[in-house]
């Protein structure tokens, strides 16, 4: 053996014990989630939080600093293949990342957010936010210093950005919003002053649990979500997790009173988790076999759970077999009703109950806060009033508490700035790709009524899942679609499904 493949069949052994070891980490997280009883938390929590370091510890070991900087080396050469490239230049990243924050550092923030994530359930209970501020500030304090640790050129928010959405910068992100936020604010406003009568309770019922649980399952199947490599299970959040790509998990919570919450999210999730079926196993323990980044992953499930789940093909297929399966409310309910229920929109307070029109200026909204706040041109002490002005002009609306303001999402209470772009970001992919699909297949939306959808689930498979990390996020939208990313094939996605919705 040569040198060079000598030092690369080292390092994926190393990344491949790596790779297990987080494998075994996430099945105890999905057990603390799914099956944990409530007792067994502090020790859980002893017991990730020693596997964590470990992890932590190999990843930073010096050993392997050593062999992937020869591996750099081989390939600043020009010496490896691009799939070789791929595997030691992701590598090199993260290490390089990891190893520029101090134990003590990560220790201290693993400590704030921690206890910090307490107070905020108790403060966002109470609503009462001066509780939370204290804890906040501190953790903005430590997300500046994590940002100078990493180091950056413009702007120390584009650091932390950089683990989520790697390749972005705040500028880039601030430029395709500013588009979105244009269109958004007034289009809101056209569909409020509509004269569209649009009743959102005709999908509002009594659902049995067993009866939902056995058709968002049927969902899942039929939609391409491998049950014989996937997993259903409830959770008091739904998430989906993977611990190799025949091994891909998703969780979600009913609701008698509300169908479509499982539904949604069951569907939500399955186009998560088939993102992580179908990366190669073959390439198991290295990043040729990882999700691209949060906004791609972010798009698989947007583009299941609204292109594809919110549209009218896939209801020509479904909207029978939900009649038989739920007969009171939608028996009598025509389908023309139905397809509008379930696409109304409306301004409302909470994010993660927000319609897919509202839904990006709520993201927009947390991209702009929390810039201001880790460049430090705003004060945590500031935010409820600032968060409240914002919510009042993009969405006319009053917020009544904190509650249903500022403290709502849990993201800042765990450190996770830079965060929130990625579900926006997500959204215009999915409808990137959804429009490259169709122009690649034009019989697809008749697919998609008669029930099949695996030519799409294919298409994704060929051009986003199989590549790993092998292209850069911009490569991978760029070759499937032909384009960079740009907000123009979400807005004209939207504007053209409520044109119609609406009579605009
Ligand atoms: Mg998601």
């Amino acid at each position: 053996m040569s040198d060079k493949s000598q030092l690369l069949s080292q390092l994926k052994k190393e990344l491949l014990e790596l790779t297990h070891m987080g494998s075994s980490l996430a099945i105890l997280e999905w057990d603390r989630q799914v099956n944990m009883p409530p007792g067994g938390s502090s020790a859980r929590a002893q017991t990730l939080a020693y596997l964590a370091g470990l992890w932590h510890r190999k990843l930073t070991s010096p050993e392997l600093f050593e062999l992937a900087g020869d591996l750099m080396i081989e390939m600043n050469q020009g010496r490896l293949t691009s799939k070789e490239a791929c595997i030691v230049r992701e590598t090199w990243r993260d290490l390089e990342k990891a190893r520029k924050l101090p134990v003590d550092f990560v220790e201290e923030l693993v400590k704030t957010t921690s206890e910090a994530n307490d107070v905020w359930a108790e403060a966002k209970k109470t609503s009462d936010f001066k509780k939370f501020q204290p804890y906040l500030e501190k953790i903005v304090e430590l997300k500046r210093k994590e940002a100078s640790f990493l180091g950056f050129t413009r702007s120390p928010y584009d650091a932390l950005l950089d683990g989520y959405e790697s390749g972005m910068t705040s500028d880039d992100i601030s430029i395709v919003f500013q588009e979105l936020k244009d269109f958004l604010i007034p289009f809101i406003q056209k569909i409020g002053n509509s004269k569209a009568q649009i009743n959102p309770e005709v999908i509002k019922g009594n659902f049995p649990i067993h009866e939902q649980e056995k058709f968002t399952k049927l969902v899942a199947e039929r939609i391409g979500y491998d049950f014989r490599t996937g997993r259903l299970d409830i959770s008091s959040h739904p998430f989906s997790t993977s611990f190799h790509p025949t091994d891909a998990r998703i969780t979600t919570r009913y609701d008698e009173h509300d169908l479509f919450y499982s539904l949604g999210s069951v569907i939500h999730e399955a186009g998560h988790a088939m993102y992580e079926q179908g990366l190669l196993a073959e390439h198991f323990g290295t990043p040729l076999a990882e999700s691209r980044s949060l906004g791609i992953h972010e798009s698989q499930s947007r583009v299941w759970e609204n292109l594809i789940g919110k549209s009218r093909p896939f209801w020509k297929y479904f909207y029978p077999q939900l009649q038989k399966a739920f007969p009171k409310p939608f028996l009598k309910l025509s389908f023309e009703d139905f397809y509008q229920a379930i696409n109304y929109v409306t301004p409302s307070f909470v994010r993660t109950e927000a319609d897919e029109v509202t839904y990006n200026l709520h993201v927009i909204l947390r991209f702009e806060i929390e810039k201001e706040l880790i460049e430090g041109s705003i004060e945590v002490a500031d935010l409820p009033q600032i968060w409240n002005g914002k919510i009042k002009e993009y969405f006319g609306l009053e917020v009544p508490n904190d509650r249903l303001g500022v403290l709502q999402d849990t993201h800042w209470s765990d450190g996770s700035f830079g965060y929130f772009p990625t579900y926006t970001l997500g959204n215009l992919y999915s409808a990137q790709y959804y429009d490259a699909a169709k122009r690649n297949i034009p019989k697809l939306e008749k697919e998609l009524a008669r029930g099949e959808f695996k030519l799409f689930r294919d298409w994704l498979r060929k051009h986003i899942h199989v590549h790993g990390k092998l292209y850069s996020a911009d490569e991978l939208v760029r070759k499937a679609t032909g384009e960079p990313l740009t907000s123009k094939y979400w807005t004209d996605y939207i504007k053209k499904k409520y044109s119609e919705i609406y009579a605009l």
